[in-house]
């Protein structure tokens, strides 16, 4: 192996100390505790999943945590109401609502309701807006391409003058991802669906974010040698040994990158650990603007 693994875990782990330290400090001063409050619509198990592993997350920095959990045919006016009385709440720091919604819901209304204060996912239309226009300053990053931005920073990879290519547009992971490369002076570019000759594009890149969920598609032989991979993807790898019948591999064919590449975070224990620290980061901080 020639690349140096990055340690998405630890480096989690370093991010939520941090943040426990900050809040056990501003408690002993007498402010009160951050407290993030989840919006979860519906039965979704992997959603659930997400909310619950959150809330475990506030519990362990000493963050508060509420949740609403509201049914899935709730109407568009009703789930609004929780969102403004959200808002409203000022033992609330931080709302996030998990996504996706159903179907008959309209995600960039609801998401547009959330004070921008309180925006921890920072995926409110004003967020990214700002996020996308330079001299501006986003008061919250989107939680996993800020992560993968942190992994590098930490690592030591070079941003500024690099080519990074990412893989990916979606809202969440790759188009701030990119916006985000723009704004520490990376020279960008953003691969979909429909780029051809992904290979070549890459081969290109000093770094690479890979964020489009297709199994180990990026090979060892598109990667320049010595790149920095950071791998968004959390796929599903049919794995006889394993007692599930499957483990989890990312967008990136690790094992062969691993051999090429300068950096690569690894599929568990790399990107994944970030996205719930940086959330964390993001409600500490929304307390931090709303009581100084
Ligand atoms: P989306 O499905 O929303 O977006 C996927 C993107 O990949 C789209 O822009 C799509 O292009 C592009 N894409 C799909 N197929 C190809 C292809 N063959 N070649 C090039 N581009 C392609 O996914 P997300 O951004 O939500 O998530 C991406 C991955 O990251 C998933 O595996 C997800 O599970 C994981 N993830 C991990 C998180 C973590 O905490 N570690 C958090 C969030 C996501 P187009 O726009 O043209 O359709």
């Amino acid at each position: 192996m020639t690349a140096q693994l990055i340690d998405g875990k630890l480096i989690a782990q370093q991010v939520r100390d941090e943040v426990a330290a900050n809040i056990a400090k501003r408690t002993a001063a007498g402010k009160s505790k951050p407290t993030l409050a989840a919006v979860l619509v519906g039965e979704r198990v992997d959603s659930a999943t997400y909310v619950r592993a959150k809330g475990k997350a506030c519990e362990e920095l000493g963050m508060g945590s509420v949740s609403r959990h509201l049914p899935a045919d709730i109407s568009q006016e009703d789930l609004e109401k929780v969102i403004k009385d959200l808002n409203a709440d000022k033992s609330v720091n931080g709302i996030l609502v998990q996504l996706p919604l159903p179907s008959h819901l309209d995600e960039e209304r609801v998401l547009q309701l959330i004070s921008i204060e309180k925006d921890v996912d920072g995926f409110s239309p004003l967020n990214i807006g700002r996020l996308a226009q330079k001299g501006r300053e986003p008061l919250f990053v989107p939680c996993t391409p800020f992560g993968c931005i942190y992994l590098l920073e930490q690592a030591g990879v070079k941003i500024e003058g690099a080519n990074a290519v990412v893989l990916g547009r979606s809202n969440i992971v790759g188009m701030p991802a990119a916006l985000l490369l723009i704004g520490k002076n990376a020279t960008v570019t953003v691969c979909h669906s429909r780029t051809k000759d992904l290979a070549n594009v890459i081969r290109q890149a000093d770094i690479i974010i890979a964020a489009i969920g297709k199994m180990e598609m990026v090979r060892g032989d598109w990667i320049k040698p010595g790149a920095a991979v950071i791998d968004v993807g959390i796929n599903s790898k049919p794995d006889a040994t394993k007692k599930s019948g499957y483990r989890l591999v990312g967008d990136v064919n690790f094992d062969e990158a691993k051999e090429v590449a300068g950096f690569i975070t690894p599929v568990p224990g790399g990107v994944g650990p970030m996205t719930i620290a940086m959330l964390m980061k993001n409600t500490l901080r929304a307390a931090e603007i709303q009581d100084p």
